[in-house]
């Protein structure tokens, strides 16, 4: 009776000791990811959330605000205006146009209304001058490039509306080029089968003249042919600003071990998304661990250079430890769990977008 006794309370305090290490582990990682934080610039590279709030979604149900990123230590946000994919007649391309346009501005007087919190951001320094003046950052992107209809000239129009970079499509092939995930669709006239295999010759051009401008080429969401000819054709480097790893979660948005590989020999980035649907095949397998399984894939097979976050929230993402923008911090804490130093957290947080940027305004500069 006595022996029982003792082994059970031998038990219970071995296990009180052990989770009390284990709360105390968890707070010394906490401090030490606050501390990184202080000396880092951190971005996540997709959201849709200007979209939301051009829509008058309310704040509140906003995964992304001024308040989350606070929360969440993330410095700097690239705020996408998505059109989705419909028609490719004039009609139809000028009302995607016009959305994407209206985004743009929305966006740009909500930061001109919020000055004192954040500045708009279009070269790295900048995103670096508004770090030391302790104030957020936004950044304007395009997600689709059916917006910019069949005119070449609406690359410097969105340019100098500041816009860094555009993804060249949505779902479904649009007038530039083959889209990873497409459908057969006769309201609007799509097909699933390739339309161009790979960039449209207009695509081509596109692609050159973003490079021209200083625009960063997203490939999340193209063909892989696609991004076959994009390689072959930019000058600059790339970024997939949010898809995952096709070995880890078979989704054809996920880009395979060779894509990966291919991205990063010209230098580009691969950003990690929070889409439950791209990390795990069920969703309720898909949490903040996962998430980092797909960071730590990236890395494994290229190198910390070659990997970051793009949440892809306000727009379907969302994950169970990844809520919102208020948790990124939280990927900080797990990254040190698993063994990942200072400097690669910079990288990883930043330090590749910005060195990106920076590749893209050297090609901008050196074509003039
Ligand atoms: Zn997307």
């Amino acid at each position: 009776m006595k022996s029982t006794f003792f082994r059970l309370f031998a038990a219970v305090s071995v296990l009180a000791a052990l989770s009390f290490s284990m709360k105390k582990d968890t707070a010394d990682l906490e401090a030490r990811a606050q501390k990184i934080h202080n000396s880092i610039i951190s971005m996540d590279t997709h959201t849709d959330t200007a979209l939301r709030m051009y829509r008058g979604t309310d704040p509140a149900k906003l995964q992304v605000t001024l308040d989350k990123m606070r929360q969440g230590r993330m410095d700097a946000v690239f705020f996408a205006a998505y059109v989705g994919q419909k028609a490719w007649d004039d009609s139809s391309t000028q009302a995607a146009h016009d959305i994407v346009e209206g985004t743009i501005r929305n966006f740009r007087e909500y930061a001109a209304q919020h000055s004192d919190e954040i500045g708009l951001a279009t070269t790295a320094k900048e995103v670096r001058d508004l770090k030391k003046k302790g104030k957020l950052i936004g950044i304007l992107a395009i997600e689709n490039g059916y917006a910019l209809g069949r005119d070449i000239s609406n690359v410097k129009k969105f340019y100098d509306l500041g816009v860094r970079y555009i993804t060249l499509s949505h779902n479904n092939h649009n007038e530039i080029c083959d889209a990873a995930v497409a459908e057969d669709n006769p309201k609007y006239g799509f097909t699933k089968e390739p339309r161009w295999h790979g960039l449209s010759p207009y695509g081509e051009e596109v692609v050159m003249e973003m490079n021209r401008l200083g625009i960063i080429v997203d490939i999340s969401h193209t063909s892989a042919e696609t991004v076959e000819d994009v390689l072959r054709i930019s000058k600059a480097p790339v970024m997939a600003s949010h898809s995952c790893c096709r070995d880890l979660c078979d989704h054809p948005r996920n880009l395979t071990d060779e894509q990966i590989k291919a991205v990063a020999a010209k230098g580009g980035i691969i950003q990690i998304a929070a889409y439950h649907g791209f990390l795990a095949a069920k969703e309720e397998d898909a949490n903040l661990q996962v998430f980092c399984d797909h960071v730590d894939h990236v890395k494994n097979l290229v190198g910390a250079d070659h990997v970051g976050y793009g949440s892809d929230f306000d727009g379907g993402s969302g994950i169970t430890g990844m809520e919102d923008e208020s948790k990124a911090k939280d990927v900080t804490v797990e990254l040190l769990r698993r063994g990942w130093t200072k400097k690669e957290l910079r990288k990883f947080w930043g330090g590749n977008v910005l060195r990106l940027m920076e590749q893209v305004e050297k090609v901008a500069r050196d074509s003039e």
